[in-house]
């Protein structure tokens, strides 16, 4: 029988954590009860409840960065004017995930620890450069969100752990951002595949410096310096179509996606490079979407 305990502060969780064995953290739940329903766990499990630790909750914005608590569900994200100032990508993202009901319970820490290829919002956390802070009996340790995601459902997470905040730093201002989640419906859809992408410009409204990421097309979200690269110097409002192409090639050519029940592999390595194309084009002729090739309903 799986028993659970509430823990009040980051303290008392992180010593039930230790003292137990066979425990885990769980924030909403949308995840790992899902997960445990599908295959039960071969031993009882002790699932220790961080939702309601107030160390874990909030936005702040401090002087390096926003700080934004690992047990912060998605609708205050996606709600939240800070990070609406400083991480339009993530509230975007956000506002993609699950329906109204999952973002009112799942969580940022919770969609990082679960580390899927489809969770939404790793593309945004990796163009933003963001970092996680882990706090364990033994003391904190940092490291960017692109070191912590090993793979498929793998973490740094050592045992007795909790991830406890993500911090995406201050950084020069961004002339232009956009999240796209392509999925098989509007809500209650995994990504098929996603795209997060920022531009940032000098004086002369030249790229100084542009970010990628894809999500479900890979491992974990994929990101591509050659296609960033060849990007810098170009005018931000119209790249050279040559430049952009060459870019598009360089995001086919890395990402990795596979054939599942949502999409086959080719379609999401086309999809992929258009959602880039997509980006940095003049907008379409109203009525078809550029990305998919399908008529767009938005
Ligand atoms: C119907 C439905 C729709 C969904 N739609 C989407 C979607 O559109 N996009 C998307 O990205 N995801 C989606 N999900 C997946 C899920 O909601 C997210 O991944 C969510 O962010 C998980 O957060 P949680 O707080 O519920 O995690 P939990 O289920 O509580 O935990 C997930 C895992 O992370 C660990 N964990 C949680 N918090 C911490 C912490 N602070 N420190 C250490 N370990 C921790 C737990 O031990 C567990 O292993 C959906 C799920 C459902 C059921």
């Amino acid at each position: 029988m799986t028993r659970f305990h509430a823990a009040h502060s980051l303290t008392e969780a992180l010593a039930l954590l230790h003292e137990e064995t066979d425990t885990r953290p769980m924030a909403g739940g949308t995840d790992i009860l899902v997960r445990m329903r599908r295959s039960p766990p071969a031993v009882p499990l002790t699932l220790i409840g961080i939702e309601g630790v107030p160390e874990l909750q909030g936005i702040r914005e401090e002087p390096s960065w926003l700080s934004i608590g690992a047990a912060t569900p998605f609708a205050a994200i996606a709600a939240s004017p800070l990070i609406a100032a400083h991480a339009p990508l993530l509230q975007d993202a956000a506002r993609a995930v699950g329906a109204p009901a999952i973002r009112n319970m799942a969580t940022l820490g919770g969609n990082l620890c679960t580390a899927s290829p489809a969770g939404d919002s790793l593309p945004p956390l990796y163009v933003l450069d963001a970092e996680v802070e882990l706090a364990s009996k033994a003391g904190r340790r940092r490291m960017a969100v692109s070191d912590f995601i090993l793979g498929p459902g793998e973490t740094q997470l050592e045992p007795g752990e909790i991830l406890c905040r993500v911090l995406v730093p201050h950084a020069p201002p961004i002339a232009r951002c956009q999240f796209e989640k392509v999925g098989r419906r509007r809500s209650l859809a995994i990504a098929v595949a996603s795209f997060a992408g920022l531009l940032r410009v000098d004086g002369a409204g030249r790229i100084a410096g542009a970010r990628f990421a894809f999500g479900s097309v890979g491992p974990a979200a994929v990101t591509v310096p050659e296609a960033e690269a060849l990007l810098r110097g170009q005018l931000a409002v119209q790249p050279d179509p040559a430049a952009v192409e060459r870019a598009v090639l360089a995001v086919c050519a890395t990402v990795r996606p596979i054939d599942d029940l949502r999409a086959s592999a080719s379609y999401r390595r086309a999809l992929a490079g258009n959602l880039l194309r997509r980006f940095l084009s003049p907008p379409s002729s109203p009525g078809l979407n550029a990305a998919t090739g399908h008529a767009s309903h938005g």
